[in-house]
């Protein structure tokens, strides 16, 4: 290997996922076994393989799709759960593409601590999405990426395409919270509004384009507002952004008082969504 080429590749003989180095037991067994997928930032759970995000990115974008049965090497794994991972490869690439517009990947199986496995007794797959010039960086950087953009942004964009490419009919629902943080962006029907993606736009271009073309003078991609589970379909995303004041909006849509649409059919998933990020009317 190159001395290039091992530049490359050396952040990923340190720790990968939060906590690697003070946690008890495995990290994906552990990330598997938790309810909350956001927080564990899993964006796929498959059959026998689910895809994660490195919360250390070694760029944006590095996920991994990872057997769900504890084995440290592709021999020990039932041919079927290499078979899903090799499934997965394709939405994961085309999801990513789409997403956040890479010019490559590196696509790689470290087996072994020596081979540069940092979690060395549970297979993973990595994907990393390459940008044109972006390794003329990286070795000054070390282990530490300067990230383009925030984890749960990204977490966000990758979610919505992934659950389009194994949900082909599921809806994306916009949750839009306007400036004041008291107010959310509802349909004609006073629901919050559907996303309809063109054909090849990135969902969450979509979300953004929705938002304004309801009136919204800027919008902003905060995360993901859909189920925390990611065995789940339902994809909503979170957006914030800004309205002029004392103006009727297109088609209908306005903007209803939080308190609201918490009593709604919206309520579960605005519930989930918001938590912390707005405050109750007066
Ligand atoms: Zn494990």
């Amino acid at each position: 290997m190159s001395s290039s080429g091992e530049r490359l590749w050396t952040p990923w003989r340190m720790r990968y996922v939060v906590g690697a180095d003070r946690e008890e037991g495995c990290i994906f067994c552990n990330r598997l076994g938790e309810e909350d997928d956001v927080r564990s930032l899993i964006l796929v759970r498959g059959q026998r393989a689910f895809v994660i995000m490195n919360l250390y990115p070694y760029n944006t974008g590095h996920v991994m799709i990872v057997p769900n049965a504890h084995v440290a090497s592709p021999e020990d794994a039932e041919p079927d759960v290499m078979s899903e991972m090799t499934v997965l490869r394709g939405p994961v690439l085309r999801s990513l593409r789409r997403a956040l517009s890479p010019d490559g990947f590196n696509l790689g199986l470290n087996v072994g601590a020596p081979a540069g496995a940092g979690v060395a007794d549970h297979l993973h797959e990595h994907v990393v999405p390459r940008w044109q010039g972006d390794a003329n960086f990286m070795p000054i950087l070390a282990s530490t990426m300067v990230m383009p953009e925030l984890i749960p942004v990204t977490y966000a964009k990758l979610r919505a395409e992934l659950a389009a490419e194994l949900e082909p009919d599921s809806r994306v629902t916009n949750v839009v919270i306007a400036d004041d943080r008291r107010h959310v962006l509802v349909d004609a029907a006073g629901r919050l509004p559907q996303v309809e993606s063109l054909p090849s736009e990135p969902v969450w271009k979509a979300a953004m384009r929705d938002a304004l073309a309801r009136g919204a003078i800027d919008a902003e991609l905060l995360g993901w507002a859909g189920d925390r589970h990611a065995g789940s379909a339902r994809s909503a995303l979170l957006l914030r952004a800004s309205f002029p004041s004392n103006t009727v909006l297109p088609s209908g849509s306005h903007l209803a008082p939080v308190n609201e649409l918490l009593t709604g059919r919206d309520a579960p998933l605005l519930r989930a969504a918001l938590q912390d990020r707005v405050q109750p009317s007066p």
